[in-house]
C-alpha cells in the first residue's frame, strides 16, 4: 500500500467540526472512551468491536470527524479509499485487505477509515458490483477476525442502499449514523471553526453568513471562505501601492463570495 495506507495520528481535533454534536456523542461513547479507559471496558466484559457506517451528502464531515475521532483518542489512523484499493490491486484485492486490517493491528490502537466504503462493499449482483464473492468474503472474514483488537472501523459513503446487509451487522460496519447537511445553527458553528485562524474583522457577521447559505454543504463552506480570502487578497493588489497594513478579511468580501457562490 502506498501513501494512503499510511498510520499517524491525525492534527484535526473537535474544535475543527462544526455542528454534529450527536454523531460526537456517539462516537466519544463506543470509540474515544473505549480506546482512553480500556481496564474499565475489560472489567465489565463489553464487546469492543464495534464499527461505524456515516452516510450522506458529500462534503459534511465525515471524513473529518473520524480524523478527529482518532485524534481525540491517541489513535492511530489509517485512510482506505475504497475505489482506489480495487484500482490499485486488480486481483490482488483479498491480499490488499488482510494487509490493511494487518497493518491496523501493529498500529492499535488504530482508526481504520474506509472512505467510499460502497465499492469494497456492494451487494452482489448489484450494477457496478464488480467486487467479485471472494472478496466481499475476505473483507467480512477481516472485520470478525476473531478479535479486531483495538481497531475500529468507519466506513463512508453516499450509498448506503447499495451497501450489502452483511456489512451492517453488529461488529461490522453496525452503527449506521446520518451525516446531513447542516442547518443554520451549525453552518454558523462550522464557519466559527474555519475561521479561527483566520484575520475577521468586527464587520464579518457569522450568523448573517449562515442564514444567506441555506443548502450549503461543510466543504461549500470552507470553500466560501477560500473565496472570500481571494477577494481580499485581490482588492490589495488593485491600487498601484499596496497597502499591507489592514490585512483583514471583511463581511464585504464574504457578501461577494456568496454572491459568486449563489450564481454557480
Ligand atoms: P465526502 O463524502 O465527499 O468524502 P465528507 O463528508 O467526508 O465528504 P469531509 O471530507 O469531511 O466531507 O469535508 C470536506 C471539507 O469540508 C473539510 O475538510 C472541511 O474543510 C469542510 N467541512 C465539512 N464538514 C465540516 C464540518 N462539520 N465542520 C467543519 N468543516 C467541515
Amino acid at each position: 500500500l502506498t501513501r494512503e495506507g499510511f498510520s499517524t495520528v491525525p492534527d484535526v481535533t473537535w474544535g475543527d467540526v462544526g455542528g454534529l454534536d450527536h454523531l460526537r456523542r456517539e462516537l466519544n461513547t463506543y470509540i474515544i472512551r473505549p480506546i482512553k479507559n480500556p481496564e474499565i471496558y475489560k472489567a465489565f466484559g463489553a464487546n469492543l468491536e464495534t464499527g461505524f457506517l456515516l452516510y450522506g451528502p458529500p462534503g459534511c464531515g465525515k471524513t473529518l470527524v473520524a480524523k478527529a475521532v482518532a485524534n481525540e483518542a491517541g489513535a492511530n489512523f489509517i485512510h482506505i479509499k475504497g475505489p482506489e484499493l480495487l484500482q490499485k490491486y486488480v486481483g490482488e484485492a483479498e491480499r490488499a485487505i488482510r494487509t490493511v486490517f494487518q497493518r491496523a493491528r501493529t498500529s492499535s490502537p488504530c482508526i481504520l477509515f474506509f472512505d467510499e466504503v460502497d465499492a469494497l462493499t456492494t451487494k452482489r449482483g448489484t450494477e457496478g458490483g464488480w467486487v467479485v464473492e471472494r472478496f466481499l468474503n475476505q473483507f467480512l472474514a477481516e472485520l470478525d477476525g476473531g478479535e479486531r483488537r483495538n481497531v475500529y472501523v468507519i466506513g463512508a459513503t453516499n450509498r448506503p442502499d447499495v451497501i450489502d446487509s452483511a456489512f451492517m451487522r453488529p461488529g461490522r460496519f453496525g452503527n449506521l449514523v446520518y451525516v446531513p447537511l447542516p442547518n443554520a445553527d451549525e453552518r454558523v458553528s462550522i464557519l466559527k471553526s474555519i475561521a479561527k485562524k483566520k484575520p475577521l474583522d468586527p464587520s464579518v457577521d457569522l450568523d448573517a453568513i449562515a442564514k444567506k447559505c441555506e443548502g450549503f454543504s461543510g466543504a461549500d463552506l470552507a470553500g466560501l471562505m477560500d473565496r472570500a480570502i481571494h477577494v481580499a487578497v485581490e482588492e490589495k493588489f488593485k491600487p498601484s501601492e499596496i497597502d499591507s497594513s489592514d490585512c483583514t478579511l471583511k463581511m464585504t468580501h464574504f457578501e461577494q463570495a456568496i454572491h459568486v457562490a449563489v450564481e454557480e
